[in-house]
């Protein structure tokens, strides 16, 4: 999740009446309350004890003022404790776009838990899963983490490690988990500085980070010109300010600007594995040093991978002070566990099948037919755009090219709105910004539902008062 992604400056959508809007969403709180009084009971005990109210601040941040609270989650449906079901468009944000407890996953699970979940001893699974992360994503090596966060820190530590260079490079408004590197922006001047609301930085984001635009090969290549730079950390398109695609292009430059510059490059798929079951690594014929992977591949069990080429992986072991056994900071006593590795071994064997695909991909295009047929009957000036079954839609007539534009281009009371509106009729979007992903088990109807509440709200929202 990106908890700072629809924070924008000031809402720019044009043609919505802020007060009817305004008016809409307080209904739909009023609505949403009297729907939930078992979670709201929840929420207020719950008040007393956790930090803001839920194990996670970030989830205050669905719409509706305090969460429906989970009772059971199946396929791609999730029921509250107040016996709402919904469509689950949002899927973990990312973590189970497998769909929830896919059957197969169940069943192995199962069994593994009577054979051990923790033992210091490497499993079968372990080859097993880095074989076919080799075959779907090119690289030769394996290392496992518990999350797609672990396997960035990791990834960055090497990268210095090999490189004997300190700084890293991110896009601006990039997400890549709690990595402290990433959490920089470039400002109009051209530097790089913390990006807003950062938590306890150990150092100015400035002294690790040079951060540019995504989509900005001119800046790139003068950011790495000094060959200061280990390595460049980069989603192979931006998910987590709306879907940000790379130019025509733009990857072929990246490649070959990052290898003449003895700089690694990181492609991180957690959120792109949407694309395919190789992510866009595979799709695009990406050449990265090192891929990380998380959330989906372990259908909700916590995990995290780092592949890295031969190359990498002879420098890293060519280096006899750097400790990767025990205290050298890229550690995990419960990375690689048993369980987590059969999580992953089966989802990947299957689950998340080229044959699944077939069918995710083309849910997320229905979506966003769905979608522009509501924008265009309407005569708003909104884009969609999709990577594999993924989609979102944005409050701007055309995609944006970089992080910045997409944060200006959030409008956090109209998405709270239309979450919300969506919400109380049964569907879940992510509450980050307005991504939709399709799992193994989401059915057409289920997208069509959406279509059929997004035209409501929008009816509503753009109706006289
Ligand atoms: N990489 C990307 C691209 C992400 O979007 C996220 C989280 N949304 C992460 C890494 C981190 O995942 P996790 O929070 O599961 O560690």
């Amino acid at each position: 999740m990106d908890p700072d992604s629809s924070t924008s400056s000031t809402p720019v959508t044009a043609g919505i009446d802020r007060s009817r809007l305004e008016a809409l969403t307080e209904r739909e709180l009023k609505r949403f309350v009297s729907d939930h009084p078992v979670s709201q009971e929840y929420s207020r005990r719950a008040q007393r004890s956790l930090v803001s109210g839920v194990p996670m601040p970030w989830m205050m941040r669905w719409a509706s003022g305090f969460p429906p609270f989970a009772a059971h989650a199946n396929g791609a449906t999730i029921v509250d404790v107040d016996g709402h079901k919904y469509v689950d468009l949002c899927l973990g944000d990312t973590g189970a776009m497998t769909g929830h407890g896919p059957a197969a996953v169940v069943a192995a699970l199962r069994q593994q838990l009577e054979h051990g979940l923790t033992m210091m001893l490497p499993t079968a699974d372990s080859f097993e899963v880095a074989e076919e992360l080799s075959r779907r994503f090119g690289l030769g090596r394996w290392q496992f983490t518990l999350s797609a966060t672990d396997a960035n820190r990791m990834a960055l530590r090497l990268a210095r490690q090999i490189t004997g260079r300190r700084k890293v490079l991110v896009f601006s408004y990039c997400y890549h988990g709690s990595v402290d590197e990433a959490f920089a922006v470039r400002q109009a001047d051209g530097t790089t500085t913390s990006r807003a609301g950062n938590v306890g930085p150990a150092v100015d984001p400035a002294v690790t980070t040079t951060a540019v635009e995504f989509n900005d090969l001119s800046a790139l290549a003068d950011a790495l010109a000094d060959r200061s730079i280990a390595c460049v950390m980069a989603e192979p398109a931006m998910t987590n300010m709306g879907i940000i695609l790379p130019d025509a292009g733009y990857h072929d430059a990246l490649r070959e600007i990052t290898s003449s510059a003895g700089t690694l490059l990181l492609i991180d798929e957690t959120h792109t594995l949407s694309a395919g079951p190789g992510g866009c690594t595979k799709a695009w014929g990406l050449e990265p040093d090192m891929v990380t992977l998380g959330k989906a591949i372990g259908s909700g069990v916590a995990c995290g991978a780092l592949g890295v080429s031969e190359d990498v992986a002879e420098r890293m072991l060519a280096q006899p002070d750097a400790d990767y056994e025990d205290t050298g900071g890229v550690g995990g006593t419960l990375a690689g566990n048993a369980f987590s590795l059969k999580a992953m071994r089966t989802t990947l064997s299957e689950v998340l099948t080229p044959e699944a695909y077939e069918r995710m991909i083309p849910l997320a295009s229905r979506f966003s037919r769905g979608v522009m047929d509501v924008v265009a009957a309407f005569g708003l000036d909104w884009n969609v755009t999709e990577l594999g079954c993924r989609a979102e839609y944005r409050f701007q007539p055309t995609p944006a090219r970089n992080g910045t534009d997409g944060w200006l281009a959030a409008d956090p009371a109209l998405e709270r709105y239309l979450h919300l509106h969506a919400m109380n009729r049964g569907v879940l979007i992510t509450p980050f910004h307005n991504m939709a992903l399709m799992s193994p088990q989401t059915t057409a109807a289920s997208v069509d539902r959406h279509t059929e509440v997004f035209r409501e709200a929008v009816a509503d929202l753009l109706a006289a008062s």
